[in-house]
């Protein structure tokens, strides 16, 4: 078996293809070898001998030793130098490389190979001693940190002695003398750390550091790493062997780091960092401040320390050189390592480069233009959860951030307001034009003014799926909602967190993208929907195969995500329509009356609303389909609950108070999500259905006439579990349609379809589908009814639960598919085994999370539904599904 691959003087074993077994740097070492660039020559032992090594006790292959001798001895001769030789010394950097980067494993070492012999004769071929000096202590500790364990703290401190003691301010006021007793000290210290003294012998150095890159493979932190990012454990990594470069040979030697374009704005332009004579890990460390490479940077930061450009113009222009090559040649943006030894250019490793999400759109589209990429490739390049970013107002990176608390990212974007702790006093402060942030333990349907004059949404307590998490996205609204470090006393109408304390009025900046709660505000950058954004939605739209629907039931949703792109709504609430002013008073006389008089006397006066709405909604929508779904609400959301409230409703109907109290008490139930709602209330109360029918038939025909386009309701019944509850629904439906037509003369096109929200709808749809014209799946209802987990109430275990992995994601954010999906599965191939063209959705929240969305297209569905602010990610990720 061939188990280490050379590469350097212009080609190489492997290439880039061949990550897997030569891990990421590895693979694009050998192609930029190959490419002729110029690679200190070195060689990757496979990711295979790390998988031997895990499964044979920690040995290595037999043949191992020898081929790494031979790629040894080859590296030799391309350099004319030899390891462990004490006139010429070859010296060698090791770095671990997996096939995807990963953080938790031994990283680096370099100038490994030093020891009391070669170092002095690095000093004669450097011409100087001081520099080979450093070198060497340099690589005692890190050696001794990295691959024996010895901390690297204990070195720092004998450093810092040193200097005290010899009034030296600067590692660089150190003359040779001075490290050489340094050195003393930290080989003194690794004997009595480790009870053995530092290891001369290079080769024992070597295996040390490769054992080092392997072992960690294993250690504790890397498996966390593995498991949270589902990187399997039998990948291995890579070993890279390197003859080491020095960017600290002097003043014409330097190290740094680049980007071919801008990583945070995606600007074309070369960016990045470097230092003059320094060493790699110098750059990083930020203990000097490194310089910009190009002019054009170092201007706009306003700095007066020389640019790379200024400062060594041929190996800059080398280098922009190389930095196109491998863009053109990557087709993608690279991020780079180089050093610069005496002015020669050497380049240690390039990658695909980390990018924000508004970089990524902007490099995407550009090199669509450019013709680097194809527009199929654009729309795969951009992750469709981090458009989220963008389509919200963001705190500015740049920004300092006081933060005092951290909750659930619930809902994104950031918002800056006043605190104030009631609906109320929200809807008041809207009023005066003042901007607030809502702060609640939790929130509920009586909170909808407040949701809507706020900013933004803080809650201490609830989960991801939480009221206000829920509304809150289907607002658009930032929210951070669980973030329970945080003390609400509405008594005093203050705030505490960690002996701080704020009070109603005081200003604070919620970021939902990442959960902060923070002190003040901050500024912010605003949301950029048009050019590249818009110009990928076009290509996204252009490859996708499933239609993208929205959730929403106000003329404002509607036409948020209507300028989104949305082609339609695929679930309109009704009984969100029904929480405002006086309308829910007349929701709760509805409810709580005895009798079918009572009620309909109660729907009566709903009628006339809920045709304005109904018009309205299908004005907007201008002929796309609009799906309604009939009344659904957990009964508890509209029951009184205060005096007041029972004491307004109780006048309007004209009963005692106290009858209704007990009415309402005899309404509560220990369950309401499994309760009297959905179908459940229809079927028991069909005037419901029959007034809501009414309405969207009466608002179809005015709508047809105010847009010239005529309407398709798709009327939707909730909660359907038995054939016999979706025909009685239905029946009043097509009664009503055929009464609307005699009274207005003019009939309307209509469907009939259900929500699939139950296990039993699954497995019955052969059965539904013979009533229902459509399905769409309510996977929220359909979560929580499968697992028998409420969707209310979960929070306080899936955190826990995910921690400890007994589930990877929270199945209310991501759909279940194995589960949940098999059930969605069914129910889609049954019913359309009954039904031919049976039209299928999903609009439960999942419906806007790209990865349930690419389960929805291997599903066959016909269209997801999502909140509006999601439509784009939907988009984006049905185009990615279908591609
Ligand atoms: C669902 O259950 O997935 C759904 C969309 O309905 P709701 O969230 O209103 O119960
Ligand atoms: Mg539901």
């Amino acid at each position: 078996t061939k188990w280490v691959f050379g590469f350097g003087d212009g080609k190489a074993e492997g290439t880039a293809g061949m990550r897997n077994l030569l891990g990421g740097k590895g693979a694009n070492l050998a192609e930029m070898s190959n490419l002729g660039l110029p690679v200190p020559p070195g060689f990757t032992i496979t990711t295979e001998v790390c998988t031997w090594f895990d499964s044979h006790d920690k040995t290595y292959p037999d043949e191992l030793r020898a081929q790494v001798d031979a790629a040894l001895d080859e590296v030799g001769r391309i350099t004319g130098r030899r390891f462990g030789d004490t006139s010429n010394p070859l010296l060698v950097s090791v770095r671990s490389g997996a096939r995807v980067s990963m953080p938790g494993m031994m990283d680096t070492v370099l100038n490994l190979g030093l020891n009391d012999e070669t170092v002095p004769a690095l000093a004669a071929a450097a011409g100087d001693p001081r520099f080979a000096y450093d070198s060497y202590r340099r690589f005692i500790q890190m050696y001794s940190d990295v691959v024996m364990g010895l901390d690297h703290h204990a070195f720092e401190e004998i450093l810092e002695e040193f200097k005290n003691e010899h009034g030296r301010d600067l590692d660089t006021d150190l003359t040779a003398d001075d490290w050489q007793q340094v050195i003393a000290s930290y080989k003194a210290l690794v004997e009595d750390e480790l009870g053995t003294p530092f290891p001369q012998d290079p080769h024992e150095q070597l295996w040390g550091a490769i054992g080092a890159v392997f072992l960690s493979w294993e250690s504790a932190r890397a498996i966390t790493y593995r498991r949270l990012h589902d990187i399997p454990n039998d990948w291995g990594t890579a070993v890279n062997v390197q003859a080491m470069v020095f960017g600290n040979m002097g003043e014409d030697s330097a190290t740094g780091v680049a980007f071919t374009r801008n990583p945070s704005t995606g600007e074309k332009a070369l960016y990045g960092e470097f230092l003059i004579n320094a060493q790699g890990e110098d750059v990083v460390a930020g203990i000097r401040t490194p310089q910009d490479i190009t002019e054009a940077a170092r201007i706009a930061a306003g700095s007066d320390a020389l640019s790379l450009e200024k400062a060594m113009p041929e190996a800059f222009a080398q280098f922009t050189e190389i930095c196109d090559r491998l863009e053109g040649h990557y087709r993608d943006m690279q991020d780079l390592e180089f050093t610069i030894e005496r002015g020669r250019l050497w380049m240690l490793q390039t990658r695909s480069g980390k990018r924000t999400a508004r970089a990524a759109l902007k490099i995407a589209v550009e090199m669509a233009d450019e013709g680097l990429i194809t527009t199929e490739e654009a729309v795969m390049r951009v992750d469709p959860a981090a458009l989220d970013q963008l389509l919200h107002p963001m705190i500015d990176p740049a920004a300092e951030r006081d933060v005092i608390a951290t909750g659930l990212p619930a809902s994104p974007g950031a918002a800056s307001g006043a605190i104030v702790f009631s609906s109320d006093e929200a809807e008041e402060a809207k009023a005066a034009g003042r901007k607030v942030i809502l702060v609640r333990v939790e929130t509920s349907p009586e909170d909808i003014h407040g949701m809507h004059a706020a900013e933004g949404i803080l809650t201490t307590r609830g989960g991801m799926t939480s009221h206000a998490a829920v509304v809150a996205r289907g607002m658009g609204k930032p929210c951070v909602s669980g973030a329970g470090a945080l003390r609400i006393d509405y008594r005093t109408a203050t705030l505490t967190v960690s002996g701080r304390k704020l009070a109603k009025g005081d200003v604070i900046t919620i970021d939902g993208t990442t959960g902060q709660v923070l002190v003040g505000e901050v500024a912010m950058l605003q949301p950029e929907m048009s050019g590249e954004f818009a110009r990928l939605m076009e290509w996204a739209d252009a490859h996708r195969r499933m239609a993208v629907r929205t959730n929403a039931e106000t003329p404002a949703d509607a036409r948020a995500a209507r300028g989104f792109g949305a082609e339609g709504i695929g679930l309109c609430r009704t009984e969100h329509m029904f929480f405002e002013g006086e309308r829910i008073v007349a929701v709760r006389e509805m409810i709580l009356s005895e009798t079918e008089q009572g009620r309909r006397a109660a729907l009566d006066k709903l009628l006339p609303m809920q045709r304005g709405d109904f018009t309205e909604l299908f004005e907007i929508m201008q002929g796309l389909p609009v799906t309604i779904r009939l009344l659904d609400p957990p009964l508890h959301e509209f029951l009184p609950h205060s005096e007041e409230e029972i004491a307004e409703v109780a006048a309007v109907m004209g009963v005692d108070s106290e009858v209704l109290r007990q009415r309402a008490h005899d309404l509560n139930e220990f369950n309401p999500m499994l309760g009297h709602r959905g179908c459940r209330l229809l079927v028991t109360y069909p005037e419901i259905a029959e007034m809501q029918a009414r309405a969207i038939f009466e608002g179809a025909v005015a709508a047809g006439k105010t847009t010239g386009s005529p309407v398709t309701p798709e009327i939707m019944v909730p909660l359907v579990g038995v054939k016999a509850e979706l025909d009685l629904v239905r029946a009043r439906i097509d009664a009503m349609a055929k009464a609307v037509a005699q009274e207005t003369g003019i009939t309307i096109d209509y469907q009939v379809g259900t929500m699939i929200e139950l296990p039993r709808a699954c497995l019955r749809a052969g059965e539904i589908a013979e009533t229902a014209e459509f399905f769409s799946f309510g996977t929220n209802d359909l979560t929580q009814t499968t697992f028998g987990i409420s969707r209310d109430d979960a929070a306080s275990f899936l955190g826990p639960y995910q921690r400890m992995g007994v589930i990877e994601r929270d199945p209310f954010v991501s759909l279940d598919q194995e589960g949940v999906g098999e059930l969605i599965r069914i129910g889609a191939e049954r019913g359309r085994a009954a039904r031919a063209g049976l039209k299928l959705g999903i609009c439960g929240e999942h419906g806007g999370d790209p990865a349930s969305i690419t389960f929805c297209e291997s599903v066959g569905l016909d269209y997801v539904s999502c909140s509006p602010f999601r439509v784009p990610i939907a988009r984006l990720a049905a185009a990615q599904a279908a591609l």
